[in-house]
């Protein structure tokens, strides 16, 4: 028998297709499994030393059985989880995941192109995809976009647009001039997500550029401290160039006056930005949609979905409406990129074009056959309900007398605390983190948190298509019993 390549022929492949076929249908049979009963597990557990340990070999020279590798994850890795597949999981600002989404990944990891560029259906799905959500957003069709990482990226990569584009000068070939990038301001609330004084740090413009405005007793920002400061930065000489409008702040979920932050982008001739990582997709949800209007006149939103839609990690976009200002910010053809007109190197505006990775993984295939398989109209009611139960908490927490709203519930952001009285804020910020840490270590619930005027907050973000009314009812049972047994 003439068999080519011959049977010892080394490769990465399996020595035996049928083995490994045995063993790939018993993962899909756990990681079903796993998702089904996901509310039976633990929400999260702390890895124990011996686990821990296992963690810190030497790296392996000499191969072990697949079988093996995989007993391996089972015991030392799955158990030992975020927590965020878990139906009472609120903490930070995440999503579940979906099965969808599990085999979107799955097939980009089997197909593995580099969606960089080229001609092939990677390119075309992700063209798909950028084109829904310009749809979604009420983007015209000629805008551009780009799936990146997360919400950083996305914000990272309208900034550079945004300060490419404002700067008037050729930035990309001369770097920073003192005299105009080094006077550039952005402005924001003071409630802005960080990542984009990070973008801001790492465009060269500085952590000063970013003029942190105050907000409004709704965290919303004071649009006259805006409007004040940026005169007073041009009097000075400075040069204002963005506005960072957030829709969602990560705080406590508040929704920037969008019309009026475009209204005045549009009277001072500022880029308008908007960091929708939590709240740009809420356009979906009937009982959103409204608050968000006005997001359609933004020069450029982030959006993040592994969050609100999610997405399995990592799914981020950018939404760019000047295309050209796009693709001028981080197009550089080299010789070996150059591009043919037939094959697979053919096709214009690869998505390395307009960012700045050049390999890129199939990151549109989830999102795609996601959104074929529920449609948004079932994604908007996800939404809708994470924001109804949102203010379900919050008459729940009005209701009890120990418990105590910090903040306006903005989106399916609930901060509160537990204050049984006559204790100072020290003392209470030191409960309500004790009584926030037994509920994680007890594996009732993985709320989040955050600090309002000095408060130590008990966060809610209600990211999650598989919370239940009940799962809120039994975490404030839970909470009101830890809350009395640590006050004594
Ligand atoms: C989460 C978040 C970000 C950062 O997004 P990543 O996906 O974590 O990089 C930016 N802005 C806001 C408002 C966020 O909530």
């Amino acid at each position: 028998m003439n068999t080519f390549p011959p049977t010892d022929f080394e490769t990465l492949d399996p020595q035996d297709w049928e083995t490994m076929r045995a063993l790939m249908h018993q993962m899909v049979d756990d990681a079903v499994g796993y998702l089904a009963n996901v509310r039976d597990r633990e929400i999260w557990q702390q890895m124990p030393p011996e686990v821990m340990a296992s963690f810190t070999g030497p790296v392996p020279t000499q191969p072990s059985s697949a079988e093996s590798v995989y007993e391996e994850l089972q015991s030392t890795v799955l158990p030992y989880n975020m927590g965020n597949v878990h139906p009472r999981f609120w903490a930070w600002y995440m999503g579940n995941g979906t099965i969808s989404g599990v085999m979107g990944d799955f097939w980009a990891s089997v197909m593995n192109p580099n969606v960089g560029g080229g001609n092939h259906a990677g390119i075309e799905v992700e063209r798909q995809v950028l084109n829904w959500m310009k749809e979604i957003m009420g983007f015209p069709a000629s805008a551009s976009g780009l799936l990146v990482s997360g919400g950083s990226m996305a914000n990272f990569s309208a900034l550079t647009v945004a300060r490419n584009v404002k700067a008037g000068y050729d930035i990309r070939q001369e770097g920073i001039r003192p005299e105009i990038a080094g006077k550039m301001i952005a402005y924001a609330s003071g409630e802005v997500h960080s990542c984009n004084q990070k973008a801001l740090e790492l465009l060269g413009l500085g952590a000063n550029s970013l003029h942190k405005i105050r907000v409004n007793p709704d965290y919303t920002i004071n649009l006259e401290a805006l409007a004040n400061q940026i005169q007073e930065d041009r009097a000075k000489g400075l040069l204002p160039f963005c506005v960072i409008g957030t829709s969602g702040t990560v705080n406590t979920g508040a929704i920037d006056d969008l019309p009026a932050l475009a209204d005045l982008c549009e009277a001072e001739n500022l880029w308008f930005h908007v960091d929708g990582a939590i709240g740009a997709v809420a356009v979906l949800a009937p009982n959103a949609k409204a608050s968000l209007a006005g997001i359609e006149r933004a020069d450029s939103i982030a959006m993040d979905l592994h969050k609100w839609l999610h997405m399995p990690f990592e799914a981020g976009c950018v939404l760019i409406k000047d295309a050209s200002a796009h693709k001028n910010a981080f197009s550089l053809i080299p010789e070996y990129l150059a591009k043919n007109t037939r094959g697979v190197a053919s096709g214009e505006n690869w998505p390395s074009e307009y960012g700045l990775q050049l390999s890129r993984r199939f990151r549109a295939l989830k999102i795609w056959m996601s959104l074929k398989e529920h449609g948004t109209e079932k994604f908007g009611r996800m939404i809708a309900r994470n924001i109804e139960q949102a203010q379900y908490l919050g008459r729940l927490i009005a209701m009890e007398p120990t418990l105590e709203l910090l903040a306006p519930i903005g989106l399916d952001i609930v901060c509160f605390r537990y204050n049984p009285g006559g204790m100072d804020l020290a003392a209470l910020n030191a409960l309500n983190k004790e009584i926030k840490l037994q509920l994680e270590e007890q594996a009732i619930a993985v709320p989040g948190y955050t600090t309002l005027a000095d408060a130590y907050c008990i966060r809610i973000a209600i990211a999650n298509h598989r919370s239940t009314t009940e799962d809120f009812d039994v975490f404030l049972e839970e909470l009101l019993r830890l809350g009395k047994l640590l006050n004594g």
